[in-house]
Parts: structure tokens; sequence; C-alpha cells
């Protein structure tokens, strides 16, 4: 019984490497739906490869060519947002892995569940802005939400067998990014592309720049705090530069358990697919010798103060994230196009905390009102 799987965000980093797992294991995946922000040629390669049923294209203005170039296949083509949201509830698909960048990633992944989908879920933002609103919806509608970040993946599988046993502490480990140690005289001259060569890990544009400012790590310890029904006090973030050890549980007794590897976002995604199921896979195997020493030294919220206030948004609570996720989606932005400093990046979020609209118990119309709200303030600080 093979698996019918949509890709949302199919063209991006985790989405190419979901079908890397697809296209090694081609008896237990099937592709039904791949969707994509705006990389039409590649697509359209992976259309001809994969053979879905469906290819959506969120920029509209793209979709004349994307239909041309699929007119001799058997794939219905569609475009705009509003398109992706509708087809996640395909009768035919069994998960729905959303591997979307940032906020666009909220309403289709609510669709999905209302759609009684599983979920693995690659997309923290989602859970960031919105974890309240999704939790509640996947317990209503018997889904479950299977992490893709490694470290979440990490957690969820040092909780296999500990049902009964509660969680006194998480640690998730942090990289440190291309700018660990460095003071603020250092961040102040950065450069979008120093920030994007992360030294451990492959990803997209969005992620490296969260990785390099800490914000990622931040969102990170929100989105545990939902998936694992955690208090903020009880998620830490340690960093560990070698990113072997993806993530701790501590538990009632002391005892701590990890989950280590080498950083390849393929296992992770590929347990999301098959859990509880381990496949047998021919990833390069750690060696200890190739890693005599595992180091870890705490986070530096100082310095990278987006961490510090991921987690006064998470004790906040209420629409604080949401607000938090707006002005870092529009700063990351303006700092990839050398419009804001690094450490500007902190200021102007940290002053759209403080002015945008604060509300306590948001329902899903909030969200989309706050985030608005957000992008326009924070765009007007820059
Ligand atoms: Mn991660």
């Amino acid at each position: 019984m093979s698996k019918h799987i949509a890709i949302l965000g199919s063209t991006g980093s985790i989405g190419t490497q979901t079908l890397e797992v697809v296209e090694a294991n081609p008896e237990l995946f099937v592709v039904d739906v791949l969707t994509a922000n705006n990389n039409v040629d590649l697509l359209i390669a992976q259309a001809k490869k994969f053979k879905p049923d469906v290819v959506v294209i969120a920029r509209e203005d793209k979709y004349e060519y994307l239909s041309e170039a699929l007119k001799d296949e058997d794939v219905k083509v569609y475009a705009g947002i509003d398109a992706i949201s509708q087809v996640v509830g395909m009768s035919s698909i069994d998960v729905v892995l959303t591997a979307m960048v940032g906020y666009s990633g909220l309403l289709p992944t609510i669709k999905a569940i209302e759609a009684k989908k599983n979920i693995a879920l690659a997309n923290k933002e989602t859970l960031v802005v919105a974890g309240e609103i999704i939790q509640k919806l996947a317990l209503e509608n018997g889904v479950s939400i299977y992490p893709v970040d490694s470290e979440h993946s990490a957690i969820f599988q040092c909780l296999i067998g500990e049902f009964e046993n509660p969680v006194e502490k998480i640690y998730l480990t942090a990289s440190g990014g291309p700018f660990r140690g460095k003071d603020r005289k250092f961040l102040e001259d950065v450069t979008s592309k120093q920030a994007l060569k992360h030294p451990n890990w492959d990803m997209g544009a969005k992620i490296t720049i969260d990785s390099a400012s800490m914000m990622n790590k931040g969102f990170e310890a929100i989105e545990a705090k939902w998936l694992f029904d955690l208090k903020p006090e009880q998620v830490d973030v340690i960093v560990h530069p070698q990113s072997i050890v993806h993530s701790l549980v501590q538990f009632e007794d002391s005892s701590m358990k990890a989950q280590m590897g080498l950083p390849d976002m393929k296992l992770p995604i590929q347990f999301a697919l098959t859990y509880p199921k381990r496949l047998k896979t021919s990833f390069e195997r750690f060696n200890f010798l190739d890693y005599p020493n595992l180091t870890f030294e705490p986070a530096d919220s100082k310095n990278f103060r987006n961490l510090a206030l991921a987690y006064e948004a998470m004790d906040k609570g209420g629409n604080m994230p949401c607000i938090i996720n707006a002005a870092n989606e529009i700063m990351v932005e303006a700092f990839l196009k050398d419009q804001v400093g690094f450490l500007q990046m902190s200021d102007i979020i940290e002053t759209c905390m403080q002015k945008a609209s604060f509300i306590a118990r948001p329902v899903y119309e909030d969200y989309v009102s706050s985030d608005a709200e957000v992008r326009e303030l924070a765009a007007s600080l820059i």
C-alpha cells in the first residue's frame, strides 16, 4: 500500500528533498499534488518526472506558461493561493507535507486538517502564528501532525514509547549559525551574503537568515510548545555547533534521551512520512572518530536578540507570536535586499511588538488582520 502525498512548496529545499525520498522509495510513495510559489520551471520538470494528478502555481501570472508546458501531460493545472487551499482536500491524499515559506502556509494547513489529512509539518510559521487553532483543529479532526523540522523530529523520536511519562524539559539544539560567538560590533556590519552561509545545513534563504539571527530557534521553541504541549519554561535552547545531537528530552527521573546523526533533512522528512516505521537508507552514517568532541554552550540572546524576543512573544501569547512572525518576514525580506542592517531587524521587530494591536484570544480572522497590520507597520519602519 503506497502513501499518497501532496507536497506544498515542492520546489524549495524541503520540497526537493522530499521528492528525493519519494524517488528512492517508488513502491512506498505516490505524489498526487505538487505546489510551488514561483519557480515554474522546476515545477514543470517535477511534474513531468513524478506525474502528479494536480499541480498548482501560487503566482497566477505564471499559469499560462505552466499549463502550456504541461499540455501533453495527464495533469490538472491550477493557479493561485485559493487553489492550493482547495486541492489539499482531494480524496486520494493521505498526507500533506507543508513546506511553504512563512505565513502563506497557514490557510492551506488549516484546510488540509479540516479535510482530515495528516500533516507532515515543515512550515513552522504555521504553528508560530496560530498554534492554538492548529492544535485544536487537529484534535477535533483526529489528525496527526508529524514534525519535519529536525529538532522536533528528534524530540518526537525520543518520545516514542514514553507516552505515560511526562516530559520535564526539552533542549532544542542550535548550531549558532555563521555568526556564533560574534559581538554586536561585528554583527552591525554583516551582509546578507555572509548570513546566507550556514555552517552545517543547506536550506532556503528565509530560514538561513532566521538561523543566523536565531529567530529560527525562537520560532522552534514556540513550535515545540504547541507540538508537545509544553509550558514556555519547559523549552530550553542549547548551542551545539556540530549539529549532531538534534535535540534532547529530559524526563522526571532526570534521564535524558537525545536523537543523533549527521545533519541531513531527508531523515526527518522520511520519518514524518513513514512513522512508526524506519526505512533502510543509504544515508551517510555518523562516525565518532570524525567528531571526537561534541560541544555545548549557552545561547547568546544578548547579541542575538531575536531569540529573547521570540521567548517574550511565547510568554505573552495571544497574537504576539503572529506579530513577531509578520515583522520578521518583512525584516528578512528587507535584509536580503540590503535595506536594513542585521541588528536593525531585531530593533524593528521589537517596535512592532510594542506598537501592534494586542489580542489576547485571537480567532483566525484576527491573525489575518494582525498579519496585515504588522506587515504594513514593519515596512513603514524601514
Ligand atoms: Mn530546525
